[in-house]
């Protein structure tokens, strides 16, 4: 269908020639997570027996469904495919066989075994670009943060639904420097919104009162 492109590692792709590739969830190894129709619905979508299929796919053997597709859904079935936590689906060059994969699930290397600690008194410091306080609203079902900048000068209010949306448009913004930051405010932010959904009690930094 489509000229062959080189695929690069970074998941771009050059040359102009253009391929065919086929897309197959493997239904046996599938553990209906759903990770690859929340991410790409157009393609894939789980159904009534609680496991992957791929629109407009075809029955393959035992139990595999398949799907041609070019080069303008290659990256999205790649991402699919990398998000899936049971490996079930596989994107391969159909003239070469290439794995579009960069991934190498059953290559066993050494694994590092590593005790968490973490020393606030020791390990904390202040992000240089500010911080926040977080606050929520139960009645209206929703998270207000507040972010003040370097100068404890109160420069945004972040206002959202759930955690997810508001530490991703916090780290958009780019408002947080550190990681450590940013996952504190993930935690933080996960807290209130159990705490608007249980009506639990939230104070920011201490734990939650199950
Ligand atoms: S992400 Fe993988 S395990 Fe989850 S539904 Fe899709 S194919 Fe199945």
């Amino acid at each position: 269908m489509s000229l062959f492109k080189k695929h690069l590692s970074n998941g771009s792709f050059s040359g102009s020639i253009m391929a065919d590739y086929e897309v197959r969830v493997d239904r046996k190894k599938c553990i209906g997570a759903g990770f690859c129709e929340k991410l790409v619905p157009r393609m894939f979508k789980v159904d009534a027996k609680n496991r992957a299929t791929l629109n407009n796919g075809v029955v393959v053997g035992d139990e595999a469904v398949a799907l041609t597709v070019g080069d303008t859904d290659l990256k999205d079935s790649v991402m699919a495919a990398k998000v899936c936590p049971s490996y079930a689906i596989s994107v391969a060059n159909k003239a070469t066989g290439e794995n579009m994969l960069d991934i190498e699930p059953e290559m066993h290397i050494p694994v590092k075994m590593i005790d968490a600690h973490y020393d606030s008194m020791k390990e904390w410091s202040m992000d240089p670009l500010g911080f926040f306080t977080i606050k929520p609203f139960p009645d209206e079902g929703l998270i207000r943060v507040r972010y003040y900048n370097a100068k404890h000068q109160l420069a945004a209010e972040i206002e959202g639904k759930t955690a997810e949306e508001l530490y991703n448009t916090i780290c958009r913004e780019g408002l947080v420097s550190g990681l450590s930051h940013a996952a504190y405010l993930g935690s933080e932010l996960q807290k209130a919104e159990i705490a608007i959904k249980k009506r639990l009690l939230y104070v920011q930094d201490d734990p939650l009162k199950i």
